[in-house]
């Protein structure tokens, strides 16, 4: 117990491979009471219920194999002093004394059990309510590795990952599913107007604006700089259509001159296409992005349609 109590107190135990010392702890106990075993036989029943006692322990094994090698190295041990000292060994209870020590003996082991029991009930409980809240702490980590700092909607890897259910949806019901591309229109310029933190609140306004436009099944997410993409499942293009041009409509009549300066004025030109059966995630993405760029070339504040 001394020289386990130093392993732990003195950090050696930690250099370990394991630093919960089963082995040396078990090896040192076990040897311990087989010792006790040879050198008086005559209360073995003691030293046998000692070794009852650590079987307790034998949980606390790291490895399966150093549990069941102490074990089978006691059981032989304990075989073999039977063998050589059985007849010496007998139960000292034809006294008052030596049935006060039987006692005493099996009174020692059951509190010893029940303390070690409590002991990891307790671990249990703790390790369960960490455990728990362990949990929680990732489901906020997941959230905001996919959620954009910025503009609160969801950032790249999020939408992504939305657009790649939808389409397994689409996939599998045969459902309708459109994409949308939306760029603000001649960004560059409001950075170089109003700076970069003035093109930040823009873009913060209009991550908010997307949001309160969309139903509960549409997501949204930040995809480039100024570029968002919009995912709409259950959605035919025509469909598509009106909801791209009602964001177009509310952005270009959202009140901007009074957030950062009364010349602000901002537009977006929005791309979609309708997912084909069999397509891959990409192509369709660039579908959404060629008629976002034929809305650009045809005057920009406008919904482009890869076909209807
Ligand atoms: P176009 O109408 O053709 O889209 O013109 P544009 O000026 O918007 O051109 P483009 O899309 O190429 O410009 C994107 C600009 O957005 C460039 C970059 O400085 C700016 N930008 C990208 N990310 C951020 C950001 O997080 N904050 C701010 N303030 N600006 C950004
Ligand atoms: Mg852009
Ligand atoms: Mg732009």
């Amino acid at each position: 117990m001394a020289f386990i109590t130093w392993a732990y107190s003195s950090g050696w135990s930690r250099s370990r491979r394991d630093p919960g010392l089963f082995l040396v702890h078990q090896l040192l106990s076990v040897t311990g009471v087989l010792g006790l075993l040879i050198a008086a036989p005559q209360v073995a029943f003691q030293a046998l219920v000692m070794l009852l006692v650590f079987s307790t322990d034998g949980f606390l094994a790291r490895r399966r194999t150093s549990f069941w090698m102490t074990w089978s190295g006691t059981l032989i041990a304990v075989v073999v002093i039977i063998a050589w000292l059985g007849p010496q060994m007998r139960m000292t209870t034809d006294t008052r004394a030596g049935q006060a020590l039987a006692i005493g003996v099996m009174f020692g082991a059951v509190v010893r059990c029940s303390i070690l029991v409590t002991y990891f009930r307790s671990m249990q409980y703790r390790l369960s309510a960490s455990n728990e809240k362990l949990a929680v702490a990732l489901t906020q980590i997941e959230e905001l590795a996919r959620k954009d700092d910025l503009t609160g909607v969801a950032n790249r890897r999020g939408i992504i990952e939305r657009l790649q259910q939808g389409i397994e949806t689409a996939q599998r019901d045969g459902s309708a599913l459109c994409v949308a591309l939306l760029d603000i229109d001649y960004f560059k310029q409001v950075n170089d107007r109003y700076g970069h933190d003035g093109g930040d609140q823009v873009l913060r306004a209009f991550g908010q604006l997307l949001s309160s436009q969309l139903r509960s099944v549409d997501c949204v997410g930040r995809y480039g700089g100024e570029e968002f993409l919009l995912v709409l499942p259950g959605t035919t293009l025509g469909q598509a259509q009106m909801l791209l041009e009602r964001i177009r409509q509310h952005t270009e009549s959202l009140p901007w001159s009074q957030m950062l300066h009364p010349d602000l004025q901002v537009t977006c030109t929005l791309g979609a296409a309708r997912y084909r059966p069999g397509e891959a995630l990409q192509a369709l993405v660039s579908r959404a992005d060629a008629a976002m760029y034929r809305g650009k070339q045809a005057g920009r504040n406008r919904v482009a349609l890869d076909e209807l």
